[in-house]
């Protein structure tokens, strides 16, 4: 996750967005697999309706609640 942070940060590599990659440490292999978008997403999706960092995090996360303004 760091590495990706980098990537982002420096606007380089090729990040994976839109995939997912996997590794297995006790074998030494890694697996990628293709994610598809989430039209629904509140963030990613087609309307996304969170568009700014969430004012009061820990009520969320205490709740589980979602409330946009
Ligand atoms: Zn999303």
């Amino acid at each position: 996750m760091a590495t990706e942070a980098m990537k982002l940060l420096l606007d380089g590599g090729n990040p994976l967005v839109g995939r997912l990659m996997t590794y297995d440490s006790m074998s030494m292999k890694f697996q990628e697999f293709k994610v598809n978008r989430d039209h629904d997403c509140l963030i990613c999706g087609t309307a996304p309706q969170l568009t700014q960092l969430l004012p009061d995090y820990e009520t969320y996360a205490d709740t589980g609640q979602l409330s946009i303004p």
